[in-house]
């Protein structure tokens, strides 16, 4: 037994070799035509769709094993906005709109133009590559929602009817991946995008490739490119950190560190919404909660019921008063049992066994004798909220701060594309696909006419004198405890309230981490290395996260934002983006206007005049 530290010592006290030949500092050099950097849901349809151009060469790097990797690898059990589907009843630019206006403009309307236009047409797409997607084995018939002419299964969220199309998430990781191969995209896995190398090392100028580390060997890999589309997703860990916990405890994975947006605003791109920041509230391995109940967000259908067996108002109806003066006991129970037949089964079997989390847990309960048509599930909600308020996350749910982007999903640097959940505001699942599909045709389009990338010596020889720094050291700190220290400071000083004192002394401590505590940061394999590296890239996008916030004078209720020494909310001066962009190594701080895409349906339309729909080839 080696897994525990006791256990190794009975082993001899040997520390295990690490299993891979090390290859420091030795070079590989790749020339492609479109690389696409994340290979997750965006990335996977990024690289699909570039390929489909004829004679543009595509190549995918993934940090980790495309097969399964990123948030939607494991599964998904809804599409949204799929607004083309002849089973929705709101015409997509509307449908887009009005996402926009519930976020009170702070959405990224040209991602959910994208989506809700182009999302069916994915979803159709991907099920003719072999993924499931509708009820083709009689599964479901009666069940809510089920359509028994199209055998989709449209699914009822958040109480929007008509809004979302059920899948089977499992099947789609796979299944994206084969087709990237039979298209011939050549995908490097286990290989960490660490740059972006502008044209001739000009910083701001086109990008012109990117460089990786392998995780396994510490090869360096320079991949020299004529556009570089960008899929590494958001950021998890800033505030929050932890490794003990078994599963995630950010809702998103530690592999989600941020490394796009700071690969692009280091290369000179902008940033914005960096300021955004929730709690965590849903599944995490702080709260011991498989989704039970009305007073969770996911699987809202399940009702709730007080140890009574008194039913509990839907939503985050139960308040602190109501249980203290005995209207409700404790604990709280999702109430399978008293679900209709058809909302259990969709539940059950299509939810808790498509989506990534529930899968595992749903294993769990059925093999330890759980049945949902006779037992009640206690339902862990905590009643005086959901989580401490330093115990945030820009990822609380998806739209939060990413690369700023035009409406071919280019970014403000000539050359660089992005997709998914790397950009500003970003959705879910069937948003990823659409927008990855988008961009991936832009910048094949792009790619198509443009010249070879001229790289420069010199940006190489620094980028490697950076990602192997850690390698140089014996001793010092490891990335555990810099991540502890880095995500302790955002808890002190940038969390539920805010004032430009607090926010100073945050950006003193993060740039006293930079100065005195990031060269002793020591790496002893590839993987720690991978971790130190992803560490500063936290560490940066913490740094940006508290320029956000001191540029933004005003509090803001979609932001999640409350400066006390600037109490009044979204006064309208306010409601606009605020940028960041490295610019002569200083951050420069500019805005973007709410609704700066325009005319919706007239910009999608004249930017895709020579779009064709779903792929016939
Ligand atoms: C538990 C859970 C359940 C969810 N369920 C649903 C659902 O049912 N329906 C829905 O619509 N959405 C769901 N979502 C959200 C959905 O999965 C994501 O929005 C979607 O996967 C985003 O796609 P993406 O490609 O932007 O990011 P991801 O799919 O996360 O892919 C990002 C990829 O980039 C890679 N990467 C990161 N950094 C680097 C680097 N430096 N170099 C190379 N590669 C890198 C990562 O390894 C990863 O593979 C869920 C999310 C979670 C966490």
């Amino acid at each position: 037994m080696t897994s525990s530290w006791h256990g190794l010592m009975e082993n001899g006290g040997r520390v295990p070799e690490w299993p891979y030949p090390v290859r420091y500092e030795q070079e590989q050099e790749i020339e492609t035509d479109v690389l696409v950097i994340g290979g997750g849901i965006a990335g996977c349809w990024a690289a699909l769709s570039a390929a489909r151009t004829k004679g543009v060469r595509v190549a995918l790097v993934e940090k980790a094993a495309t097969v399964r990797s990123g948030a939607g690898g494991p599964g998904g059990d809804h599409w949204d906005y799929a607004m083309t589907c002849p089973l929705m009843k709101v015409d997509p630019f509307v449908q887009c709109q009005n996402i926009i206006d519930g976020q009170s403009g702070y959405s990224n309307g040209i991602g959910h133009a994208i989506e809700c236009q182009e999302g069916y047409d994915a979803f159709l797409e991907i099920e003719k590559m072999g993924a499931k997607m509708r009820d083709t084995n009689d599964e479901f018939v009666g069940a809510p929602g089920r359509d028994d002419k199209t055998k989709l299964v449209v699914a009822s969220r958040y109480g929007q009817e008509n809004n979302s199309l059920r899948f089977w998430g499992t099947t789609v990781k796979p299944t994206l991946k084969k087709e990237c191969e039979r298209l011939g995209v050549r995908i490097f896995d286990r290989i960490m995008g660490t740059s972006l190398l502008n044209e001739r090392g000009i910083h701001g100028a086109r990008v012109a490739g990117a460089t990786g580390v392998n995780t396994r060997t510490g090869e360096f890999m320079i991949f020299k490119a004529k556009a570089v589309i960008l899929a590494t997703a958001g950021i998890g860990s800033v505030w929050v950190f932890n490794t003990e916990l078994a599963g995630i405890s950010t809702f998103r994975s530690r592999n989600a560190s941020g490394d796009g947006t700071v690969m692009a605003y280091r290369a000179g791109a902008e940033v914005t919404m960096m300021e955004k920041s929730g709690l965590l509230y849903l599944g995490t391995g702080y709260k011991h909660k498989i989704d039970s109940g009305g007073n969770d967000p996911v699987f809202e259908n399940v009702p709730s019921v007080d140890d009574n067996g008194k039913a509990l108002p839907p939503g985050y109806g139960v308040s602190r008063d109501a249980v203290l003066k005995g209207e409700f006991s404790l604990p709280f129970w999702g109430d399978f049992p008293g679900m209709s037949e058809g909302w259990r089964k969709i539940n059950w079997d299509l939810g808790y066994q498509e989506e990534s989390t529930a899968l595992a847990m749903r294993r769990c309960f059925e093999e330890a004798g759980y049945d949902p048509t006779k037992d009640l599930m206690m339902n862990h909600t905590l009643i005086e909220g959901s989580m401490p308020a330093h115990f945030r996350s820009p990822d609380s749910m998806n739209d939060r701060g990413g690369v700023v982007v035009d409406w071919n999903l280019r970014t403000t640097l000539e050359g660089l594309y992005a997709a998914g959940e790397q950009m500003f505001a970003p959705a879910a699942h069937g948003y990823a696909a659409a927008t990855g599909r988008y961009a991936g045709r832009k910048a094949a389009a792009y790619a198509s006419g443009a010249s070879r990338p001229v790289i420069s010596r010199e940006q190489i020889v620094r980028e490697k004198a950076r990602v192997y720094a850690p390698t140089k050291r014996k001793e010092g700190i490891e990335w555990k405890e810099l991540h502890a220290g880095m995500a302790r400071m955002m808890q002190y000083f940038c969390s539920e309230y805010k004032t430009e004192k607090l926010l100073n002394m945050g950006l003193d401590a993060l740039n006293e981490i930079e100065e005195d505590f990031v060269p002793k940061l020591y790496a002893l394999d590839p993987h720690k290395l991978l971790r130190s590296l992803e560490d500063l890239n936290i560490l940066t996008f913490s740094q940006l996260i508290i320029r956000g916030s001191l540029a933004r004078k005003a509090s803001s209720r979609p932001l999640n934002f409350q400066r006390i020494d600037y109490p009044q909310m979204d006064p309208p001066e306010w409601k606009k983006f605020i940028t960041l962009k490295l610019v002569n190594g200083k951050v420069e701080v500019g805005d973007l206007p709410h609704g700066y895409w325009g005319d919706l349906k007239e910009n999608y339309e004249a930017h895709n005049k020579d779009y064709k729909g779903v792929y016939a080839g």
